[in-house]
Formats: structure tokens, C-alpha cells, sequence
């Protein structure tokens, strides 16, 4: 292998616009306001993490610093271009906000202000994480932002843009950028296995693109540790065994325990995994996804809302008929509920186990409730006591009629709607 190896986030990060994948609006309408000099002095660029935030801020500091730009785009090659994409530019300022919050930096901000650029038309003040900047930085900040020097332009990128004072933002252009969809994660880490020399398999592709969650960067990441780890060639079976992948079949073995109410087999399947040295919070959110599937199998009938294999896709169907919605949804909000007891746990092998039995516990007790109702009927018919002849009127009156429940699947479903 090479041995001046970089990392595929950084050796394959888009250069102008028209390279990023996703993100349409915003590099679309960037480009306008370079190609009409509608220049905003601050931008807001809001996002989840690998989404692309700083590889955005750093192509519109080259595209309004390059000496031959085309089409609102940079070209790369003049001498600003280069300098920029080196991290070498004197007019191009780079504060990460999470490890910088100090004096210094608030006056860094404030020299920012001052001085005319020394190369470039623009002066480019990125700030990472802005969220993070104390309240002494903010107030440089708005102070130089009601008043911007017309060479000065800032833009800031967080992942939590509700943390920024509003006296900030409300002076930003902001711009959202979401997840990547998997698909386009698939399609760049095919793009760069095959820049690589790399032979990689559908499936690993889509092991690896998944793993990614929406971020990009983080899906690169993965592809370059199963590079160098399987050399020229990427199978699904080495890539499990590699990631230590917990197989979608234990999912599936576990809701089967919780539905035939077998404790025994769920601890020993689980203490298997653990022997195994599976992760934790791997396996924890493995089960939420997994129960989520359920729930939308159950209630879409469509598989393509699933992000999974076609064979996987087809289990789902038939696993999920031999649940109730309601049951799928009560343990999906248990997992909801335990979920930061579960990350504060100072014995979260403990707690998992403790969890999953709840888990078998819960399931039973509707089953008992369904029996209950039925055992109700029973004795209606044998009795005549002419109150409980209306069984179906006193079953609807113990019935809770608006389930918190159904509020939290409404909004797995918008979550959903917003990622298609
Ligand atoms: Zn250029």
C-alpha cells in the first residue's frame, strides 16, 4: 500500500461544489450569491456531525478568494486555491470552538475584525462547533457582526444551533444540511474502493455505508480501517468478523425469547454475545433499530423503508406477524426510556441483562391483559349480572385512549419522512 496513506475523508473530500453529494440547496444557492455578489457576511451551517459542514466553508472561501473562478466555483489551481486547500492560506482562519475558548481566541476574533486581508479579497474567520464559544466570544463576536467590515466574512458550523444566542443567529444566513442518505453514502465509498484498487462486496458496502449513520466521514472511516485490515479485497464474512458485527439473527432470536417468554435462552444468548466481546451500545441500538423495523414493517407494509438487505427485508415481514403493534411499541419505548440509564451505567452488562428480562416481563403481562378480557368474557356468559353485560363498554373504559406511545411512533415516522 501506499505509504504516504491519508485518510479517504481527506484525500476524497470534495473540492468544489459540484463534488458534494447531497446538499442541493446549499451549495446551489452559495454558488448564486458568488455568481450575482450577493455576498452574506455571516452563514450558519447547521448539521449532525460528517455532513459535510467545514468541507463546505472551506470551498466558499476558495470560490470568493480565487483568482479564476467559474461559475461560482473555485478552480483549484490558482495560487489562493491551493493555499486554501493546504490549510495554508493567511486570510483563512480555522477556530475549532470545543478546545478553543479561551482569551486568546476572543481576541483572535477581534484581530479578525481589524486588519484588511493580507492575500485574498475576503478575509474567512470558519468557526467549528460555535456552540461552544463562552459568553465573552460571543459578545466579540455580535459586536463585530452588527458592524462587519466589508472584507470580513464569517461562517460557523454546529451541530447544536439551539445552544447559539439568537442575537447571533438572527444575523446569519443559515443553511440546513442533513444526513446523507445510505445510497449516496453506497455510491462514494464505491467511488473511492474503486479508486483504491479495492474489491468490495454489495453487501460490505452496505455493512459499512449503515455503520456510517447518516455521516459520511464516519462511514470513510470504517472503509479505511477494513482496508487495512483486509488489503485488496473487502468480503462480508471477514468484515463482520473484523468489526465484531453482532449478525442480525441474534435480533431476531431475542424478540422470539420475549414472545415465548423464555428468560433462559435470552440471558445465555446474550452472555454469548458478551463472551464474544460484543459491544455494548453496538448491540443496544442494534435492538432499538431492530424493533423499529418491526413497528414500521407492521404499520407501512413497505420494506423499502427499511435500511437493510433484501433477505432481511423479507424476514422482517414475516417476524413481525407475530406481534401486536402494541407490544413492538411498548418495548421499543422501554428501550426510549432506559436509554441514558443504560449510558450512565456503571455495570451496563448488569443492567442490559436486567433490562432484557424487563423486556420478557412487560411482554407477558399484555399477554396476561389479553387473557384477562377474555376470562372476563367467560364469566360474562356465565353469570346474568346485567352490569357486565356491556363488557365491550367497560374493556373500552380500562383501555388508556391516547398512548404516549403513538405520539413517539409519530415521530419516528416524520423522522423518517424527513430522511427519504
Ligand atoms: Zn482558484
Amino acid at each position: 500500500m501506499n505509504s504516504e496513506f491519508k485518510v479517504s475523508a481527506r484525500e476524497f473530500r470534495p473540492q468544489k461544489f459540484s463534488e458534494v453529494i447531497s446538499q442541493e440547496f446549499a451549495t446551489r444557492t452559495l454558488r448564486n450569491a458568488i455568481k450575482n455578489n450577493k455576498i452574506a457576511h455571516a452563514y450558519l451551517f447547521c448539521g449532525p456531525r460528517g455532513t459535510g459542514k467545514t468541507t463546505l466553508a472551506r470551498i466558499f472561501a476558495k470560490a470568493m478568494n480565487c483568482t479564476n473562478p467559474l461559475e461560482g466555483e473555485p478552480c483549484n489551481k490558482c495560487e489562493s486555491c491551493i493555499e486554501i486547500t493546504a490549510g495554508g492560506h493567511p486570510d483563512v482562519f480555522e477556530l475549532d470552538a470545543a478546545s478553543n475558548r479561551g482569551i486568546d481566541d476572543v481576541r483572535a476574533i477581534q484581530d479578525a475584525a481589524k486588519f484588511y486581508p493580507i492575500k485574498g479579497k475576503f478575509k474567512f474567520f470558519i468557526i467549528d462547533e460555535v456552540h461552544m464559544l463562552t459568553i465573552q466570544a460571543f459578545n466579540a463576536l455580535l459586536k463585530i457582526l452588527e458592524e462587519p467590515p466589508a472584507y470580513l466574512i464569517f461562517i460557523l458550523a454546529t451541530t447544536n444551533p439551539e445552544k447559539i444566542p439568537q442575537t447571533i443567529t438572527s444575523r446569519c444566513q443559515r443553511f440546513l444540511l442533513s444526513r446523507f442518505k445510505i445510497d449516496e453514502i453506497i455510491l462514494k465509498l464505491r467511488e473511492v474502493a474503486k479508486e483504491r484498487k479495492i474489491k468490495i462486496d454489495e453487501e460490505s458496502l452496505f455493512e459499512i455505508a449503515r455503520l456510517g449513520d447518516g455521516a459520511l466521514r464516519d462511514a470513510l472511516g470504517i472503509l479505511d480501517m477494513a482496508i487495512s485490515f483486509s488489503g485488496t479485497g473487502i468480503k462480508i464474512d471477514e468484515l463482520k468478523e473484523f468489526l465484531n458485527l453482532p449478525d442480525k439473527e441474534i435480533y431476531f432470536n431475542i424478540t422470539t425469547y420475549i414472545k415465548e417468554n423464555n428468560a433462559i435462552e435470552i440471558l445465555n444468548l446474550f452472555n454469548d454475545l458478551m463472551n464474544k466481546g460484543f459491544d455494548l451500545q453496538t448491540f443496544y441500538t442494534g435492538l432499538t433499530e431492530h424493533l423499529r423495523n418491526i413497528i414500521i414493517i407492521q404499520n407501512t407494509q413497505n420494506e423499502d423503508l427499511l435500511n437493510e438487505t433484501d433477505v432481511i427485508k423479507s424476514n422482517y415481514k414475516k417476524h413481525s406477524e407475530q406481534f401486536s403493534s402494541e407490544e413492538v411499541l411498548r418495548l421499543l419505548n422501554l428501550l426510549f426510556e432506559s436509554e441514558q440509564k443504560f449510558k450512565f451505567s456503571f455495570n451496563q452488562k448488569v443492567f442490559m441483562e436486567s433490562l432484557l428480562l424487563e423486556m420478557i416481563k412487560l411482554n407477558s403481562e399484555i399477554v396476561n391483559f389479553d387473557k384477562l378480557i377474555e376470562e372476563l368474557k367467560e364469566f360474562k356468559k356465565k353469570t346474568l349480572n346485567p352490569e357486565l353485560n356491556n363488557i365491550d363498554e367497560i374493556i373500552k373504559k380500562i383501555t388508556p385512549q391516547k398512548d404516549p406511545l403513538i405520539e413517539k411512533l409519530k415521530e419516528l415516522f416524520d423522522i423518517e419522512e424527513h430522511r427519504n
